[in-house]
């Protein structure tokens, strides 16, 4: 009988939260538009509002303040060109919704890829007019958690707006707009276990003026157009609502986490953990091993029925090195990097699969004889 599956990718999606489903599907059965009047739309406007407070009060923010997106990639490009700052400063290992917009001023990380404030604070000195500063909380590929109130307070003096991606973040650690300090936060379903397609932009400050990207029908207070996505915002504070009661045992998911690691490197030689000096999110581990290449690992893991991801999270299926390892200085490293992410719903017996299936393939690879390429 074929091996029951090992799900071990959840920085890309996680998996779906039973409760999610529920949500989902009971939403799904409303059939009123919450703009409309009648008692259906009442209805569907009920369902909306009481997602929204849901997810305001996870982050401590005012249900006013949270504006419903596509999910986090639109969520972040609503951030960036919604405050109309002309001047972006934004970590080198953003993800690529807040790097490829437009022009970004780059602030450096070090070596474990956290971001560099005195970096920053020259960059933040330098310029004439206010800047936006986009600064992750927790890094989708290595989970390393980045110091956002240090980054926060900083900008602050210097007369910036900050925004923190929190989308790797929300349900891993604590994320609240008040003590992080910053103006905006983006969030994202699908990586708590709730839908794909679904978002939110939470302001700090509920009234703070947003150009929209969308326009139409003037929904989310004007400040995203069209007709809210029900089912998959119910789906989406069913998961939050979830994952951030499940947070007092995530040290669950990083003792299985910090098992997997010990045991790799037990059983392979060489092995490198990317951002192991640094915070990381206790779910993530971005690991290689010289020698080994990514897609080859991946492609094995596939046949064994295990799935992770490549160094270059969101991007799965992309050969490209990663532009995180990269800032990282260990571009040389990069091709062999393979990201295990664990979730809600790991066990150990996900990772024993993992480490016997990494470790045999390692192995395997590192005592076959060389090929000289002709
Ligand atoms: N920000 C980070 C840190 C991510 O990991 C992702 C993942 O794709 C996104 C933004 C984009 O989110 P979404 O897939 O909801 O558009």
């Amino acid at each position: 009988m074929a091996a029951t599956p090992v799900y071990l990718d959840y920085n890309a999606t996680a998996l779906p939260r039973p409760a999610a489903i529920a949500a989902v599907t009971k939403a799904l059965g409303l059939c009123g538009n919450p703009s409309s009047v009648h008692g259906f739309g009442r209805a569907a406007r009920r369902c909306l509002e009481d997602a929204r407070e849901a997810i305001a009060a996870l982050v401590g923010a005012t249900p006013a303040a949270v504006v419903f997106t596509s999910g986090g990639t639109e969520a972040n490009r609503l951030a960036l060109q919604g405050l109309g700052r002309r001047r972006i400063l934004a970590s080198a290992v953003e993800h690529p919704s807040v790097l490829q917009g437009g022009t970004v001023e780059t602030i450096p990380v070090d070596g474990e890829g956290v971001v560099d404030l005195a970096a920053l604070e020259r960059l933040l000195a330098a310029g004439g007019e206010p800047a936006l500063v986009s600064v992750m909380l927790a890094n989708n590929e290595t989970g390393v958690i980045q110091p956002l109130s240090a980054v926060a307070e900083l900008a602050r003096r210097h007369g910036a707006l900050v925004h923190g991606d929190a989308v790797q973040a929300l349900g891993k650690i604590e994320v609240d707009i008040g003590r992080l300090g910053v103006d905006l936060l983006s969030l994202s379903a699908h990586k708590l276990g709730g839908p794909q397609g679904v978002g939110a932009l939470v302001l700090a400050d509920a009234d703070r003026e947003l150009r929209p990207l969308l326009v139409g029908g003037g929904q989310e207070r004007g400040r995203r157009s069209g007709t809210e996505n029900l089912p998959g915002i119910a789906g989406f504070a069913a998961a939050a609502v979830e994952a951030v009661a499940e947070l007092p045992e995530i040290g669950r998911i990083g003792a299985l986490r910090d098992r997997l690691e010990r045991a790799i490197r037990n059983t392979v030689p060489g092995l490198t953990v990317f951002g192991a000096g640094a915070d990381r999110l206790p779910n993530t581990s971005c690991l290689a091993v010289p020698g080994l290449t990514a897609q080859s690992v991946l492609m094995a893991l596939d046949l064994a029925g295990i799935a992770v991801s490549s160094g270059s999270a969101c991007s799965s299926g992309k050969v490209a090195p990663s532009h995180v390892l990269t800032a990282m200085g260990r571009e040389v490293l990069a091709g062999s990097a393979i990201r295990v992410s664990l979730g809600w719903a790991s066990r150990g017996q996900d990772v024993d699969r993992f480490v016997e299936a990494f470790g045999q393939l390692a192995n395997r690879i590192r005592s076959a004889p060389a090929v000289s390429a002709a």
